[in-house]
């Protein structure tokens, strides 16, 4: 099967980034958020992003003109109804994600191809609010998306032989690489990342150390190029807290329990970057 036309729901952060990937890999995309103000805001930063490859010499205005012009900007899911294949990456919240999936079900065509890139909800769950199943996947990509090489392909229990290829295929057309993992909570990316991120906001919380010196020891002592508060506030406070909730309810274990501190941050809507204050101020 072959995918001319992606769809991206959700023009976040991870949603402009996967639009960027596809569009420079030659497919026409179909970009989704719930208003004007979010899609169009998801392409400008996208054009941001080009304008770096242009000023390197990576890429020329025209080619920079070309993949801005491949993809379409939309606000009513009904527009998904051309996609060969739908990533979706709306927030990290299962009641948005389940209505998407169900509306996805009777707008998108028979043949196409339903992914998520949830960071942890089971794909299973999220395969049950559809008509397809067996065209269900996780296709979890990394942030900042045009720069980090890995895609996470998360298979379902129902998920198909056909769907996975594509899936992966699609990764390598993306110019990424990807790796497989099966459907258990946080996957292994967010399985072994986010208990380590939950910690070190435990060890700021009991007052082991300030949040450099915590970056510090993992930057400078365990080679991390970046330290796990950092990270946090790059990948959003509310979605490392809503992680944490899922690895907690999957597994019933403790030891998944999320810092105190950082259900706080997020109450106060101190999200990281995205909101100008997480651990650090932007
Ligand atoms: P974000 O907050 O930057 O973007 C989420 C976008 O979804 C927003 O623009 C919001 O308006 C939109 N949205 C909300 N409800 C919607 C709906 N009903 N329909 C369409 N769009 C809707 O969040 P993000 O960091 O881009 O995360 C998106 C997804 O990617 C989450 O599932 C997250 O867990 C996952 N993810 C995040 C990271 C990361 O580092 N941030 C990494 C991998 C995966």
């Amino acid at each position: 099967m072959e995918v001319k036309t992606f769809g991206v729901i959700g023009a976040g952060q991870m949603g402009n980034g996967i639009g960027q990937v596809a569009a420079t890999s030659g497919v026409e995309v179909i970009m989704h958020d719930i208003s004007e103000e979010f899609v169009q805001k998801g392409l400008a930063m996208i054009s941001k992003n080009l304008d770096r490859s242009v000023k390197k010499g990576k890429m020329t205005e025209d080619e920079k003109a070309v993949i801005l012009g491949r993809i379409s900007l939309i606000t009513d899911l009904k527009g998904m109804a051309e996609a060969d294949f739908v990533v979706e990456a709306a927030s990290e919240n299962e009641k948005i994600k389940f209505q998407i999936f169900k509306e996805l079900s009777s707008i998108c065509k028979e043949s196409a191809i339903l992914s998520t890139n949830t960071s942890s909800i089971p794909i299973g769950r999220i395969a049950a609010q559809t008509d397809r199943p067996e065209k269900m996947i996780g296709m979890h990509f990394m942030n900042p998306v045009p720069v980090m090489k890995l895609v996470e392909v998360i298979r379902g229990i129902a998920t198909s032989d056909e769907t996975f290829e594509v899936t992966w295929e699609l990764s390598k057309k993306f110019n990424k690489t990807p790796a497989l993992a099966n459907d258990f909570p946080g996957f292994i990316s967010n399985r072994i990342l986010m208990p380590m991120i939950n910690e070190a906001v435990f060890c700021l919380y009991h007052n082991v150390g300030t949040k450099e010196d915590i970056d510090t020891v993992m930057k400078l002592g365990m080679n991390h190029p970046m330290g796990p508060l950092a990270l946090a506030d790059l990948i959003g406070l509310d979605t490392c807290l809503a992680i944490m909730e899922t690895l907690y309810d999957g597994f019933n274990d403790s030891k998944y329990r999320p810092c105190p501190l950082l259900k706080k941050y997020v109450d106060a809507g101190w999200f990281g970057r995205k909101s100008g204050k997480g651990f650090y101020d932007y």
